[in-house]
């Protein structure tokens, strides 16, 4: 073996013998990275790739304030919450100040996963309901009741569809969905969520909650139409349910106005999920509730997190805050992602392909369409341009329910040359043909 460490070939041949087959790589040519810094990653060659793809390394791949936080508790101790420890409530009153009352009550965990678990829980007990009402498209994590309420994989190959519990609304898209006026589509589409609720309530009050993505993510890169959670609220609340914003991909400032993208629809959620970005790549969630709710849970059983909220992983969290607040990172969001969604919309002009561009601050999403009349979904030339971009050493995926959506969550540290850089090569990638014909 030499210093680069194993060949990719052999890396995929050790794959397919020892680990589960059901694992993805990303591109066609599987890239091997062996070291990041900031919005770039190395690969085993020394190549660097300009990321703009992985919004868990949040504040930059191995940001040093952060690597050194991890390594200095490391090196001291690491021990679990049945000890009483600085870090965590020093972190838990940070994190708890970032949100608005009464969201005053935080459990940390170790993943998007656990903490969406923990939310289903906290909802079930404080509503004593059951059913859950899920946005279309939607993904909240690995687990079999997360599947269930995951339209994203229920749905999707080797799915079983939802159970009886789920009721699933439409997606409150205003590009491709039944309500296209973005003034009138907020309310029009929360409509379908009083429906459900009343449904869920129809025979005996059953209804646990509503859970979103507060800018929805595998569905398409869809930010939600003004008004859309405060009548879903409203509805859903009426109802006896309680409000789960799922921030796991957009919060801690990547929609650049704000530091939670529930914060764009001007609502406060009952219980808040976080994770990918917390630990800027350590393992580490969290969910926000209210007391009231934390204190319907307290009914004797002890919520024990092995893991959670040990003193490696809040130095890690409390270092992530730093960095953020330190480098001004979600005002760089904001400027950042509004000089790439211009560029991008001048992009589109001289690309009909482009149907659709659109986001907050970091979060951005571009829909390629056959035509723009039509509108009918493009995937071969969005999963053609990540492609030829990788080539490009630019990283891109794409996604959506028709998978003609490329997505657009770099590491914060993404500056104003980076998205510049991205669009004048995608500008030559489209100039140059990506080989997809538009007759399949
Ligand atoms: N919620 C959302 C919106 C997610 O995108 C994800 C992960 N992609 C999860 C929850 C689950 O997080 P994890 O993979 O850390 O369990």
């Amino acid at each position: 073996m030499s210093d680069a460490g194993r060949s990719p070939e052999d890396i995929l041949a050790l794959r397919a013998q020892h680990l589960g087959p059901s694992l993805s790589v990303s591109y066609r040519r599987p890239l091997k990275m062996v070291r990041g810094e900031m919005q770039f990653l190395f690969d085993h060659t020394g190549q660097a790739y300009l990321d703009c793809v992985n919004n868990v390394c949040h504040v930059g791949h191995c940001h040093p304030k952060v690597v050194e936080a991890g390594q200095r508790q490391m090196a001291k101790l690491n021990t679990n919450t049945r000890y009483l420890h600085d870090s965590i409530v020093d972190y838990a009153t940070e994190l708890t100040s970032r949100f608005p009352d009464p969201l005053n009550v935080c459990y940390l965990v170790c993943s998007g996963s656990e903490a969406n678990e923990l939310a289903l829980r906290l909802a079930r007990t404080a509503s004593g309901g059951h059913d859950l009402i899920v946005v279309d498209g939607g993904y909240h994590g690995n687990t079999s009741a997360l599947v269930d309420i995951s339209p994203y994989k229920h749905d999707g190959p080797g799915g079983r569809g939802s159970p009886d519990w789920v009721h699933t609304v439409s997606m409150p898209d205003t590009y491709r969905g039944t309500h296209r006026d973005p003034s009138l589509a907020g309310p029009a589409y929360a409509r379908e969520v009083k429906d459900a609720a009343s449904i869920a309530t129809a025979d005996k009050p059953n209804l646990a909650g509503f859970i979103h993505e507060s800018v929805l993510s595998c569905g398409g890169q869809i930010p939600l139409p003004p008004g859309y959670l405060d009548a879903a609220y409203k509805a859903t609340r009426s109802a006896g349910g309680v409000c789960i914003a799922d921030e796991v991909q957009v919060g801690f400032g990547r929609v650049g106005e704000w530091l939670w993208g529930f914060e764009l629809q001007n609502v406060v959620p009952d219980i808040v999920t976080l994770g990918k970005p917390m630990g800027n790549g350590h393992p580490l969630g969290a969910v926000l509730t209210t007391r009231d709710i934390a204190r319907a849970f307290d009914n004797g059983m002890e919520y024990f997190n092995t893991f959670g909220g040990n003193p490696v992983s809040c130095a890690i969290g409390l270092a992530v805050l730093d960095v953020i607040e330190q480098e001004g990172l979600q005002e760089h969001a904001r400027t950042v992602g509004n000089h790439f969604m211009q560029g991008l919309r001048d992009l589109q002009i001289r690309h009909p392909g482009i149907g659709d561009v659109r986001g907050h601050g970091l979060f951005l999403g571009i829909e390629f369409v056959k035509d723009p009349a039509s509108r009918t979904p493009d995937a071969k030339t969005a999963g053609e341009v990540v492609e030829q971009m990788r080539d490009r050493h630019i990283l891109l995926s794409s996604d959506g329910p028709y998978h003609n959506v490329i997505k657009i969550k770099p590491p914060m540290p993404f500056s104003v040359n980076d998205a510049d850089r991205v669009i004048a090569e995608m500008d030559d990638v489209l100039k140059k043909g990506t080989g997809s014909t538009h007759d399949s």
